[in-house]
């Protein structure tokens, strides 16, 4: 008995330290917040970016992993790093980018379709905290989720898979590579391809799915870069809250202007995004009853971390 009670506190306290994070409220917080007291599961829609967003804001990006991994060529690894060097390369910038991208990975057969687990399992792409169990709640409450990312539909998939993460409520909405027999990518589709510049079109490109999910009009949007909630613009909706990730950018003053709350930190957690799926719709798990417990029959412990401003460490 005392060892489960041990065992039961080891897990609380794990959950309390991948709880941990810095976030800031910003305008309209409070006012949008108090509207998810009415909000039920079958109202709300997920929209949310994919890299340095359910990924830690240090992980290798989809298109960086393909390009930097040591199994692919050497010859298209040279011609693909100077779109990765930002530093020399300003110029290569906005739409541009992912055309170049694109054309080098189409013109070198890079990455071969049976590599991608492979390069996926390799790379420095690590889940960010609490995504895989924000991404969990959302399946078992089915709440669509459509990933709207300006990487790889391939490798967000690939890396969903490995993770248990690629249930039937998520739909990627992103570059796509289409495969030949050879197993080399033949085009890239969509064309013009989803960009960090032209999420708005999310709305067009994910016509079915939002005519699948019409009467759902409460959204949740989440994303690292303040054009991720461009995603959401042409989206019909009553409600909207918006969660951004700063990661280590050095100035937040965009991401407070874009973002209704901004968690910091490469590793901010995400789990306080899961409180809110959790006010929407309590669960009933073990843990959960525990926490409660431990706060003494009040859930607000466990939701202070997106509740009053600013929450610390
Ligand atoms: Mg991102």
């Amino acid at each position: 008995m005392a060892g489960a009670i041990g065992a039961l506190m080891l897990m609380y306290a794990k959950h309390k330290d991948r709880m941990r994070t810095t976030w800031v409220a910003c305008e309209g917080w409070h006012r949008k917040r108090s509207t998810f007291s009415f909000v039920r599961a079958e109202h709300l829609l997920v929209i949310t970016d994919f890299d340095a967003t359910l990924t830690t804001g240090d992980s290798q990006q989809c298109h960086d992993l393909c390009a930097e991994s040591p199994i692919m060529s050497t010859d298209f690894r040279d011609k693909f790093a100077p779109l990765l060097d930002w530093a020399a390369n300003p110029d290569i910038d906005g739409v541009e980018w992912w055309d170049r991208a694109h054309a080098l990975m189409v013109r070198y057969g890079c990455p071969k379709r049976q590599l991608i687990p492979r390069i996926v399992r390799e790379a420095k792409m690590t889940p960010r905290p609490g995504s895989l169990e924000l991404l969990k709640r959302l399946e078992e409450l089915d709440i669509p989720v459509l990933i709207v990312s300006a990487g790889l539909s391939d490798i967000i998939e690939e890396f969903l898979r490995q993770h248990g993460a690629l249930s039937e409520n998520v739909t990627v909405c992103s570059n796509r590579l289409n495969y030949a027999a050879d197993m080399s990518p033949k085009t890239v589709s969509p064309e013009p391809p989803i960009t960090s510049f032209t999420k708005q079109y999310a709305y067009a490109s994910s016509s079915s799915f939002f005519e699948q999910h019409a009467a759902r009009k409460t959204l949740l949007v989440l994303g690292d870069s303040v054009t991720d909630v461009d995603a959401s613009k042409n989206v019909p909706y009553d409600h909207c809250l918006s969660v951004g990730f700063l990661n280590s950018r050095p100035d937040g003053m965009a991401h407070a202007k874009a973002f209704d709350a901004v968690v910091l930190g490469d590793h901010g957690s995400l789990l306080p995004v899961a409180d809110l799926i959790d006010e929407v719709a309590p669960p009933i798990g073990i843990l959960r009853q525990f926490s409660a417990k431990a706060n003494m029959g009040s859930r607000s412990n466990s939701l202070s971390a997106f509740s009053p401003p600013p929450a610390a460490d």
